[in-house]
Protein backbone atom coordinates (compact mmCIF):
# COMPACT_ATOMS: atom_id res chain seq x y z
CA UNK A 1 0.00 0.00 0.00
CA UNK A 2 1.28 2.87 -1.32
CA UNK A 3 0.53 5.61 1.94
CA UNK A 4 3.00 6.39 4.99
CA UNK A 5 0.38 6.45 7.86
CA UNK A 6 -3.47 5.15 7.86
CA UNK A 7 -5.98 6.66 10.35
CA UNK A 8 -9.09 4.13 11.06
CA UNK A 9 -11.81 7.26 11.28
CA UNK A 10 -12.68 10.14 10.10
CA UNK A 11 -13.69 12.39 12.98
CA UNK A 12 -12.04 15.56 14.86
CA UNK A 13 -9.30 13.10 15.86
CA UNK A 14 -9.04 11.20 13.09
CA UNK A 15 -9.14 14.46 10.99
CA UNK A 16 -6.90 16.54 12.65
CA UNK A 17 -4.25 13.26 12.65
CA UNK A 18 -4.35 13.07 8.92
CA UNK A 19 -4.36 17.15 8.25
CA UNK A 20 -1.12 17.49 10.58
CA UNK A 21 0.56 14.61 9.20
CA UNK A 22 -0.02 15.92 5.37
CA UNK A 23 0.20 19.22 5.98
CA UNK A 24 2.43 19.53 8.72
CA UNK A 25 4.92 16.03 7.69
CA UNK A 26 4.61 16.02 4.35
CA UNK A 27 3.03 12.62 4.48
CA UNK A 28 0.51 10.38 2.62
CA UNK A 29 -2.72 9.72 4.73
CA UNK A 30 -5.38 7.27 3.83
CA UNK A 31 -7.86 7.82 5.95
CA UNK A 32 -11.04 5.04 6.25
CA UNK A 33 -14.34 5.68 7.86
CA UNK A 34 -17.35 2.57 7.61
CA UNK A 35 -19.54 5.40 7.44
CA UNK A 36 -20.78 6.97 4.15
CA UNK A 37 -19.42 10.76 5.32
CA UNK A 38 -17.01 12.36 7.06
CA UNK A 39 -16.99 14.00 10.23
CA UNK A 40 -17.70 11.11 13.41
CA UNK A 41 -20.05 12.40 15.58
CA UNK A 42 -20.12 16.36 14.52
CA UNK A 43 -21.48 15.74 10.96
CA UNK A 44 -24.13 17.71 9.97
CA UNK A 45 -26.40 18.59 6.55
CA UNK A 46 -29.44 20.90 5.52
CA UNK A 47 -32.52 19.03 6.41
CA UNK A 48 -33.75 18.32 2.87
CA UNK A 49 -37.46 19.91 3.27
CA UNK A 50 -36.31 23.49 5.27
CA UNK A 51 -32.16 23.89 4.54
CA UNK A 52 -31.56 24.04 8.55
CA UNK A 53 -28.73 22.95 9.23
CA UNK A 54 -29.14 19.50 11.41
CA UNK A 55 -26.67 18.12 13.59
CA UNK A 56 -27.51 13.87 12.71
CA UNK A 57 -25.81 12.77 16.19
CA UNK A 58 -26.84 15.54 18.72
CA UNK A 59 -25.95 18.99 18.73
CA UNK A 60 -22.61 20.02 18.62
CA UNK A 61 -21.27 23.33 20.54
CA UNK A 62 -17.60 24.58 19.93
CA UNK A 63 -16.25 25.79 23.22
CA UNK A 64 -12.43 25.93 24.15
CA UNK A 65 -9.84 27.80 26.41
CA UNK A 66 -7.32 26.45 24.93
CA UNK A 67 -5.53 29.04 21.92
CA UNK A 68 -3.28 26.25 20.01
CA UNK A 69 -7.09 24.55 20.21
CA UNK A 70 -9.09 27.83 18.40
CA UNK A 71 -5.92 28.75 16.48
CA UNK A 72 -6.11 26.13 14.80
CA UNK A 73 -10.10 25.43 14.43
CA UNK A 74 -9.48 29.03 12.85
CA UNK A 75 -7.73 27.73 10.18
CA UNK A 76 -9.94 26.06 8.34
CA UNK A 77 -13.81 27.61 9.82
CA UNK A 78 -14.53 31.64 10.91
CA UNK A 79 -16.72 31.18 14.40
CA UNK A 80 -20.41 33.29 14.87
CA UNK A 81 -20.30 34.61 18.20
CA UNK A 82 -23.32 32.06 19.13
CA UNK A 83 -23.02 31.86 23.49
CA UNK A 84 -24.65 28.44 24.41
CA UNK A 85 -27.81 29.19 26.70
CA UNK A 86 -30.52 26.69 28.13
CA UNK A 87 -33.47 26.58 29.42
CA UNK A 88 -35.30 23.88 31.65
CA UNK A 89 -39.38 23.16 32.00
CA UNK A 90 -40.18 21.84 35.21
CA UNK A 91 -43.96 21.12 36.54
CA UNK A 92 -45.08 23.87 33.39
CA UNK A 93 -42.12 26.35 34.27
CA UNK A 94 -39.06 27.44 32.65
CA UNK A 95 -36.12 28.18 34.80
CA UNK A 96 -32.81 28.90 33.37
CA UNK A 97 -29.72 26.53 33.32
CA UNK A 98 -27.25 26.20 34.80
CA UNK A 99 -28.45 26.77 38.33
CA UNK A 100 -27.72 30.66 38.72
CA UNK A 101 -29.14 33.31 41.04
CA UNK A 102 -31.95 33.67 38.03
CA UNK A 103 -32.79 30.31 38.41
CA UNK A 104 -32.85 30.08 42.37
CA UNK A 105 -35.17 33.69 42.57
CA UNK A 106 -37.62 32.33 40.00
CA UNK A 107 -37.66 28.48 41.76
CA UNK A 108 -38.23 30.40 45.60
CA UNK A 109 -40.37 32.85 44.51
CA UNK A 110 -38.41 35.87 45.49
CA UNK A 111 -35.51 38.23 45.43
CA UNK A 112 -32.24 36.90 47.05
CA UNK A 113 -28.97 38.90 47.15
CA UNK A 114 -25.85 36.63 46.15
CA UNK A 115 -24.82 36.47 50.08
CA UNK A 116 -28.38 35.53 51.12
CA UNK A 117 -29.23 32.88 48.27
CA UNK A 118 -25.37 31.24 49.24
CA UNK A 119 -26.28 30.83 52.59
CA UNK A 120 -29.95 29.30 51.92
CA UNK A 121 -28.28 26.47 49.83
CA UNK A 122 -25.08 26.21 52.16
CA UNK A 123 -28.30 25.54 54.94
CA UNK A 124 -30.26 23.00 52.78
CA UNK A 125 -27.06 21.09 51.51
CA UNK A 126 -25.87 20.95 55.35
CA UNK A 127 -28.02 17.63 55.45
CA UNK A 128 -25.00 15.40 53.47
CA UNK A 129 -22.58 14.88 55.20
CA UNK A 130 -20.70 12.15 53.65
CA UNK A 131 -21.99 11.79 50.34
CA UNK A 132 -22.24 8.23 49.46
CA UNK A 133 -24.23 8.93 45.71
CA UNK A 134 -25.07 10.66 43.14
CA UNK A 135 -28.37 11.78 44.92
CA UNK A 136 -26.29 12.50 48.13
CA UNK A 137 -23.83 14.18 46.75
CA UNK A 138 -25.73 16.67 44.84
CA UNK A 139 -27.64 17.35 47.47
CA UNK A 140 -24.28 18.33 49.42
CA UNK A 141 -23.70 20.65 46.60
CA UNK A 142 -27.00 22.95 45.69
CA UNK A 143 -29.25 21.32 48.39
CA UNK A 144 -32.49 19.18 48.19
CA UNK A 145 -35.15 21.21 46.48
CA UNK A 146 -33.43 22.28 43.38
CA UNK A 147 -31.54 18.73 43.12
CA UNK A 148 -35.42 17.54 43.29
CA UNK A 149 -36.21 19.84 40.50
CA UNK A 150 -33.72 19.69 38.15
CA UNK A 151 -31.15 16.79 38.66
CA UNK A 152 -32.89 13.95 39.91
CA UNK A 153 -35.94 13.66 37.21
CA UNK A 154 -33.59 14.81 34.22
CA UNK A 155 -30.37 11.94 35.30
CA UNK A 156 -33.07 9.32 36.07
CA UNK A 157 -33.79 9.85 32.61
CA UNK A 158 -30.26 10.56 31.21
CA UNK A 159 -29.15 7.10 33.37
CA UNK A 160 -31.82 4.81 33.14
CA UNK A 161 -30.79 4.04 36.95
CA UNK A 162 -31.88 5.51 40.32
CA UNK A 163 -29.30 8.41 40.87
CA UNK A 164 -29.30 6.84 44.46
CA UNK A 165 -27.68 3.69 42.51
CA UNK A 166 -25.36 5.98 40.42
CA UNK A 167 -21.66 6.71 42.35
CA UNK A 168 -20.70 9.97 43.69
CA UNK A 169 -18.27 10.94 40.60
CA UNK A 170 -20.66 11.42 37.94
CA UNK A 171 -21.58 14.83 39.29
CA UNK A 172 -18.56 15.76 41.26
CA UNK A 173 -18.90 19.44 40.49
CA UNK A 174 -22.59 20.90 39.63
CA UNK A 175 -22.13 24.63 38.94
CA UNK A 176 -24.03 26.94 40.89
CA UNK A 177 -23.76 30.68 39.95
CA UNK A 178 -24.48 33.51 42.25
CA UNK A 179 -25.15 35.75 40.11
CA UNK A 180 -27.10 36.13 36.97
CA UNK A 181 -24.70 34.80 34.58
CA UNK A 182 -27.07 32.13 32.49
CA UNK A 183 -24.19 31.04 29.88
CA UNK A 184 -23.83 26.98 29.50
CA UNK A 185 -19.42 26.91 29.10
CA UNK A 186 -17.07 29.16 31.00
CA UNK A 187 -14.61 28.86 27.99
CA UNK A 188 -12.88 32.25 26.64
CA UNK A 189 -13.58 30.74 23.37
CA UNK A 190 -17.05 29.64 21.91
CA UNK A 191 -18.85 29.97 18.45
CA UNK A 192 -20.43 27.91 15.89
CA UNK A 193 -18.74 27.57 12.52
CA UNK A 194 -19.71 29.84 10.25
CA UNK A 195 -21.07 27.76 7.24
CA UNK A 196 -21.55 24.57 9.29
CA UNK A 197 -19.62 21.40 10.92
CA UNK A 198 -19.32 19.72 7.74
CA UNK A 199 -17.68 22.65 5.77
CA UNK A 200 -15.24 22.88 8.27
CA UNK A 201 -14.52 18.84 8.34
CA UNK A 202 -14.41 18.99 5.09
CA UNK A 203 -11.01 22.10 4.46
CA UNK A 204 -9.45 19.69 6.81
CA UNK A 205 -9.52 16.56 5.16
CA UNK A 206 -9.02 18.69 1.48
CA UNK A 207 -5.09 17.86 1.11
CA UNK A 208 -3.40 16.54 -1.77
CA UNK A 209 -1.70 14.36 0.89
CA UNK A 210 -5.13 13.01 2.36
CA UNK A 211 -7.08 9.97 0.54
CA UNK A 212 -10.36 9.34 2.73
CA UNK A 213 -12.18 5.91 1.88
CA UNK A 214 -15.72 6.21 3.26
CA UNK A 215 -17.94 3.10 3.50
CA UNK A 216 -14.76 1.12 4.49
CA UNK A 217 -14.18 -0.85 7.87
CA UNK A 218 -11.10 -0.90 9.09
CA UNK A 219 -11.44 -4.47 10.12
CA UNK A 220 -12.13 -5.60 6.40
CA UNK A 221 -8.43 -4.46 5.62
CA UNK A 222 -6.89 -5.12 9.31
CA UNK A 223 -4.63 -8.15 8.00
CA UNK A 224 -3.31 -6.12 5.46
CA UNK A 225 -2.26 -3.12 7.08
CA UNK A 226 -1.49 -4.07 10.88
CA UNK A 227 2.40 -4.84 10.72
CA UNK A 228 2.88 -3.26 7.46
CA UNK A 229 1.97 0.66 7.92
CA UNK A 230 1.48 2.62 11.20
CA UNK A 231 -1.75 2.51 11.89
CA UNK A 232 -4.27 5.30 14.22
CA UNK A 233 -7.17 4.08 15.28
CA UNK A 234 -10.00 5.85 16.56
CA UNK A 235 -12.34 3.27 16.67
CA UNK A 236 -13.99 1.35 19.64
CA UNK A 237 -10.81 -0.06 21.83
CA UNK A 238 -13.06 -3.07 22.92
CA UNK A 239 -14.32 -4.14 18.90
CA UNK A 240 -10.35 -3.55 18.24
CA UNK A 241 -9.61 -6.70 20.39
CA UNK A 242 -12.69 -8.96 19.65
CA UNK A 243 -13.63 -7.89 23.30
CA UNK A 244 -11.32 -10.20 24.64
CA UNK A 245 -11.72 -8.25 28.27
CA UNK A 246 -15.47 -7.72 28.39
CA UNK A 247 -17.40 -4.97 26.49
CA UNK A 248 -17.03 -1.53 27.70
CA UNK A 249 -20.20 0.05 29.04
CA UNK A 250 -21.85 3.42 26.78
CA UNK A 251 -25.24 5.12 26.49
CA UNK A 252 -26.45 5.65 23.31
CA UNK A 253 -29.37 8.23 22.33
CA UNK A 254 -32.20 8.17 20.45
CA UNK A 255 -33.22 11.01 18.42
CA UNK A 256 -36.78 11.89 17.12
CA UNK A 257 -36.59 15.01 14.29
CA UNK A 258 -39.51 16.19 13.25
CA UNK A 259 -40.30 19.52 10.92
CA UNK A 260 -42.95 21.60 12.47
CA UNK A 261 -45.53 23.66 10.45
CA UNK A 262 -44.12 27.09 12.87
CA UNK A 263 -41.69 29.42 12.27
CA UNK A 264 -40.73 28.85 15.95
CA UNK A 265 -41.56 26.04 17.93
CA UNK A 266 -39.92 27.03 21.66
CA UNK A 267 -37.82 30.24 21.19
CA UNK A 268 -34.40 28.69 22.15
CA UNK A 269 -32.05 25.94 20.93
CA UNK A 270 -32.16 23.77 23.58
CA UNK A 271 -35.02 22.79 26.10
CA UNK A 272 -34.38 20.31 28.69
CA UNK A 273 -36.92 18.76 30.53
CA UNK A 274 -36.74 18.00 34.20
CA UNK A 275 -39.60 16.13 34.74
CA UNK A 276 -39.54 12.19 35.15
CA UNK A 277 -42.43 11.30 33.10
CA UNK A 278 -41.65 13.48 29.87
CA UNK A 279 -39.83 10.73 28.24
CA UNK A 280 -37.25 12.60 26.34
CA UNK A 281 -34.78 14.66 28.06
CA UNK A 282 -34.53 17.89 25.83
CA UNK A 283 -35.73 19.43 22.49
CA UNK A 284 -33.18 20.76 20.18
CA UNK A 285 -34.72 23.27 17.72
CA UNK A 286 -32.19 24.30 14.85
CA UNK A 287 -32.70 27.02 13.57
CA UNK A 288 -31.73 28.68 16.52
CA UNK A 289 -28.27 27.90 16.73
CA UNK A 290 -28.26 30.42 13.50
CA UNK A 291 -29.96 33.20 14.28
CA UNK A 292 -27.63 35.29 11.70
CA UNK A 293 -28.99 32.76 8.94
CA UNK A 294 -31.32 34.71 6.80
CA UNK A 295 -32.27 31.62 4.11
CA UNK A 296 -33.91 29.80 7.06
CA UNK A 297 -38.07 29.31 6.24
CA UNK A 298 -40.11 31.63 8.42
CA UNK A 299 -43.35 28.94 8.49
CA UNK A 300 -41.14 25.57 9.42
CA UNK A 301 -38.66 25.01 12.09
CA UNK A 302 -36.74 21.49 12.70
CA UNK A 303 -36.88 20.25 16.21
CA UNK A 304 -35.70 17.18 17.53
CA UNK A 305 -36.37 14.94 21.19
CA UNK A 306 -33.57 13.18 22.55
CA UNK A 307 -34.19 9.79 24.61
CA UNK A 308 -31.06 7.93 26.47
CA UNK A 309 -30.59 4.45 26.89
CA UNK A 310 -27.96 1.84 27.38
CA UNK A 311 -26.47 0.80 24.33
CA UNK A 312 -25.98 -2.64 23.13
CA UNK A 313 -23.25 -3.99 20.53
CA UNK A 314 -24.69 -2.64 17.27
CA UNK A 315 -25.92 1.11 18.52
CA UNK A 316 -23.54 4.21 18.38
CA UNK A 317 -21.75 4.34 21.53
CA UNK A 318 -22.07 8.13 23.01
CA UNK A 319 -21.24 8.07 26.46
CA UNK A 320 -18.61 6.37 28.36
CA UNK A 321 -20.84 4.68 31.35
CA UNK A 322 -17.58 4.27 33.52
CA UNK A 323 -18.86 1.90 36.01
CA UNK A 324 -16.06 0.37 38.80
CA UNK A 325 -16.26 -2.36 36.05
CA UNK A 326 -15.84 -0.85 32.76
CA UNK A 327 -13.15 0.92 34.75
CA UNK A 328 -11.14 -2.27 35.46
CA UNK A 329 -11.77 -3.72 32.18
CA UNK A 330 -10.40 -0.15 30.53
CA UNK A 331 -7.26 -0.95 32.16
CA UNK A 332 -7.04 -4.32 30.59
CA UNK A 333 -7.37 -3.00 27.24
CA UNK A 334 -4.69 -0.08 27.95
CA UNK A 335 -2.21 -3.32 28.64
CA UNK A 336 -3.29 -5.15 25.24
CA UNK A 337 -2.94 -1.67 23.18
CA UNK A 338 0.27 -1.33 24.41
CA UNK A 339 1.59 -4.41 23.64
CA UNK A 340 0.44 -3.39 19.81
CA UNK A 341 3.46 -2.58 17.62
CA UNK A 342 2.70 0.33 15.38
CA UNK A 343 -0.79 1.21 16.40
CA UNK A 344 -1.94 4.02 18.06
CA UNK A 345 -5.59 4.25 19.97
CA UNK A 346 -7.26 7.65 20.11
CA UNK A 347 -10.27 9.90 20.24
CA UNK A 348 -13.03 8.91 21.84
CA UNK A 349 -13.91 5.43 20.89
CA UNK A 350 -10.18 4.59 21.12
CA UNK A 351 -9.44 5.80 24.64
CA UNK A 352 -12.89 5.05 26.72
CA UNK A 353 -13.16 8.96 27.66
CA UNK A 354 -15.69 11.34 26.79
CA UNK A 355 -13.74 14.29 24.65
CA UNK A 356 -15.62 16.80 23.77
CA UNK A 357 -14.37 18.41 20.41
CA UNK A 358 -11.78 20.75 21.35
CA UNK A 359 -10.32 18.06 24.18
CA UNK A 360 -10.45 15.68 20.95
CA UNK A 361 -8.38 18.12 18.55
CA UNK A 362 -5.98 19.00 21.44
CA UNK A 363 -5.30 15.10 21.80
CA UNK A 364 -4.56 14.75 18.31
CA UNK A 365 -2.28 17.64 18.46
CA UNK A 366 -0.55 16.24 21.28
CA UNK A 367 -0.36 12.94 19.60
CA UNK A 368 1.37 14.47 16.81
CA UNK A 369 3.81 15.93 18.54
CA UNK A 370 4.88 13.13 20.81
CA UNK A 371 4.79 10.34 18.67
CA UNK A 372 3.75 10.48 15.41
CA UNK A 373 6.78 13.26 14.54
CA UNK A 374 9.46 11.63 16.48
CA UNK A 375 8.73 8.15 14.83
CA UNK A 376 8.73 9.27 10.80
CA UNK A 377 11.41 11.78 11.88
CA UNK A 378 14.17 9.53 14.03
CA UNK A 379 12.47 6.19 14.02
CA UNK A 380 11.43 5.71 17.29
CA UNK A 381 8.99 3.27 18.40
CA UNK A 382 4.84 3.57 17.61
CA UNK A 383 3.47 2.74 20.43
CA UNK A 384 0.61 3.98 23.06
CA UNK A 385 3.08 3.12 26.26
CA UNK A 386 2.66 6.02 28.37
CA UNK A 387 -0.41 7.80 26.65
CA UNK A 388 -3.66 8.50 28.47
CA UNK A 389 -2.72 6.88 31.96
P1 LIG B 1 -16.01 10.34 16.42
O1 LIG B 1 -16.56 11.64 16.03
O2 LIG B 1 -16.89 9.34 17.07
O3 LIG B 1 -15.32 9.67 15.15
C1 LIG B 1 -14.91 8.32 15.10
C2 LIG B 1 -15.09 7.81 13.68
O4 LIG B 1 -14.54 6.50 13.58
C3 LIG B 1 -16.55 7.69 13.26
O5 LIG B 1 -16.78 8.43 12.09
C4 LIG B 1 -16.74 6.19 13.05
O6 LIG B 1 -17.63 5.91 11.98
C5 LIG B 1 -15.34 5.75 12.72
N1 LIG B 1 -15.10 4.32 12.96
C6 LIG B 1 -15.37 3.61 14.07
N2 LIG B 1 -15.05 2.32 13.89
C7 LIG B 1 -14.53 2.22 12.64
C8 LIG B 1 -14.02 1.15 11.87
N3 LIG B 1 -13.98 -0.11 12.35
N4 LIG B 1 -13.59 1.38 10.62
C9 LIG B 1 -13.67 2.64 10.08
N5 LIG B 1 -14.13 3.69 10.78
C10 LIG B 1 -14.56 3.48 12.04
N6 LIG B 1 -18.40 17.99 21.80
C11 LIG B 1 -18.37 19.32 21.98
O7 LIG B 1 -17.29 19.92 22.00
N7 LIG B 1 -19.54 20.04 22.15
C12 LIG B 1 -20.77 19.44 22.12
O8 LIG B 1 -21.79 20.11 22.26
C13 LIG B 1 -20.82 18.04 21.92
N8 LIG B 1 -22.01 17.41 21.91
C14 LIG B 1 -22.03 16.07 21.71
C15 LIG B 1 -23.27 15.43 21.69
C16 LIG B 1 -23.34 14.07 21.47
C17 LIG B 1 -24.68 13.37 21.45
C18 LIG B 1 -22.14 13.31 21.29
C19 LIG B 1 -22.19 11.83 21.05
C20 LIG B 1 -20.92 13.94 21.32
C21 LIG B 1 -20.85 15.32 21.54
N9 LIG B 1 -19.62 15.98 21.55
C22 LIG B 1 -19.59 17.33 21.75
C23 LIG B 1 -18.34 15.23 21.41
C24 LIG B 1 -17.83 15.16 19.98
O9 LIG B 1 -18.74 14.45 19.17
C25 LIG B 1 -16.47 14.45 20.03
O10 LIG B 1 -15.56 15.19 20.75
C26 LIG B 1 -15.86 14.21 18.71
O11 LIG B 1 -16.76 13.60 17.84
C27 LIG B 1 -14.68 13.29 18.92
O12 LIG B 1 -14.13 12.96 17.74
P2 LIG B 1 -13.51 11.51 17.49
O13 LIG B 1 -12.82 11.60 16.20
O14 LIG B 1 -12.76 11.04 18.67
O15 LIG B 1 -14.77 10.50 17.44
N1 LIG C 1 -28.04 17.55 34.43
C1 LIG C 1 -29.24 17.57 35.07
N2 LIG C 1 -30.22 18.45 34.66
C2 LIG C 1 -30.05 19.28 33.61
C3 LIG C 1 -28.81 19.25 32.93
C4 LIG C 1 -27.83 18.37 33.36
O1 LIG C 1 -29.45 16.81 36.00
O2 LIG C 1 -30.98 20.04 33.27
C5 LIG C 1 -26.98 16.60 34.91
C6 LIG C 1 -27.16 15.19 34.34
O3 LIG C 1 -26.82 14.25 35.35
C7 LIG C 1 -26.17 15.14 33.21
C8 LIG C 1 -25.06 16.07 33.67
O4 LIG C 1 -25.71 17.06 34.49
O5 LIG C 1 -25.71 13.82 32.99
C9 LIG C 1 -24.31 16.75 32.51
O6 LIG C 1 -25.24 17.39 31.64
P1 LIG C 1 -24.87 18.17 30.32
O7 LIG C 1 -26.14 18.60 29.65
O8 LIG C 1 -23.88 19.21 30.63
O9 LIG C 1 -24.10 17.08 29.47
P2 LIG C 1 -24.37 16.46 28.07
O10 LIG C 1 -25.48 15.48 28.26
O11 LIG C 1 -24.75 17.56 27.13
O12 LIG C 1 -23.05 15.84 27.75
Amino acid sequence: MNVDLVVAGAGFFGLTVAERCAAGLGLRVLVLDRRDHIGGNAYSEAEPETGIEVHRYGAHLFHTSNERVWEYANRFTAFTGYRHRVYSTYKGRVYSMPINLGTICEYFGRVFTPDEARALIAEQAAEIRRPANLEEQAISLIGRPLYEAFIRGYTAKQWRTDPRDLPAEIITRLPVRYTFDNRYFDDTREGLPVDGYTAWLERMADHPGIEVRLNTDFFDLRDDLVGNVPVVYTGPLDRYFDYAEGDLGWRTLDFETEVVPTGDFQGTPVMNYADEDVPYTRIHEFRHFHPERAGYPSDRTVIMREYSRAAARGDEPYYPVNTAADRARLLAYRELARREDGVLFGGRLGTYKYLDMHMAIASALTMVDNRLRPHFGEGSRLTSGGMDE
